[in-house]
């Protein structure tokens, strides 16, 4: 069974980390993937990596705040594909901090990248999708989208908005398969961006345990390869070690 071949797979955040990690497995099982995030230069060299393993790939810069930057990323890909078959809204940031610091700024990226990036990306690909009467959404939600711990309230909020999304979506549709992920800790570069001391090192501590990010692209593409009837809404994927 393979249902992964052949189809047109947009990944947003696909420089480093779970992205990436998913468009290497996705392009290895024969889909065309089509990468986006801001550093270009990462995308570059993973667009030659796949090539080089004979997969097909294209990179393009994205900013997924941009409304209309999405759109055009949604378009690229489908003037060099033909059309969009899933879409993983993977981008996200998470600079933990407790809501006394106020850190109002960071907040405010939380949202407009977790939320606003991830409702983007639906507005791209959804009319495209109704119109001819199939496609897939992947969204990439946190463990943070089931339970609230300290210094997390404005990351968790943005994750259990996207669950809130994702199944609003599902229920609306009966033709595209809306899928939900939930990874827990895995390793990736999403840590940096704490700028706040005491959530970085409760971080640094958490992180310890952390998954591949392989484990999160091969918990994708199994959302991917299930025949068009079987919508697999909701994953969570966490260490075996995890508390949470
Ligand atoms: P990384 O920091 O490694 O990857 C995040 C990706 O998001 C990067 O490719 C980054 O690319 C991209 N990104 C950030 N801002 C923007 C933007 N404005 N426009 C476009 N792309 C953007 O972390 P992960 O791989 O871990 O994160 C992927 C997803 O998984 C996130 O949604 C995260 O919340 C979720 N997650 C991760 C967990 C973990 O422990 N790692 C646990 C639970 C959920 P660039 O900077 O080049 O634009």
């Amino acid at each position: 069974m393979n249902n992964i071949a052949n189809k047109v797979v947009l990944i947003t955040g696909a420089s480093s980390g779970i992205g990436e990690a998913t468009a290497k497995h996705l392009a290895e099982n024969g889909a065309h993937v089509v990468l986006g995030a801001r550093r270009t230069e990462r995308l570059d060299a993973l667009v030659e990596e796949i090539a080089a393993s004979g997969g097909s790939s294209r990179g393009r810069s994205l900013d997924v705040t941009d409304r209309q930057d999405m759109q055009a990323f949604a378009d690229f890909a489908a003037s060099e594909f033909g059309q969009v078959d899933v879409i993983v809204n993977n981008a996200g940031v998470m600079p933990l901090s407790p809501l006394a610091s106020l850190k109002v700024d960071e907040w405010d990226r939380m949202i407009d990248v977790n939320i606003r990036g991830v409702l983007h990306g639906i507005a791209a690909v959804l009319p495209g999708m109704e119109a001819r009467g199939s496609g897939q959404i992947i969204n990439i939600a946190s463990i943070g989208g089931h339970a609230v711990t300290p210094t997390a309230s404005v990351y968790c909020a943005t994750k259990f908005a996207v669950r809130a999304i994702s199944d609003g979506l599902r229920q609306e549709t009966d033709k595209i398969r809306v899928t939900v992920i939930s990874p827990g800790v895995v390793e990736s570069e999403l840590a940096d961006s704490i700028s706040d001391e005491k959530g970085r090192n409760e971080m640094k501590e958490f992180r310890r345990i952390s998954i591949q990010p392989e484990a999160i692209a091969h918990a994708i593409s199994y959302a991917i390869a299930q025949p068009p009837e079987v919508d697999v809404s909701e994953m969570i994927v966490r260490p075996t070690a995890s508390p949470f």
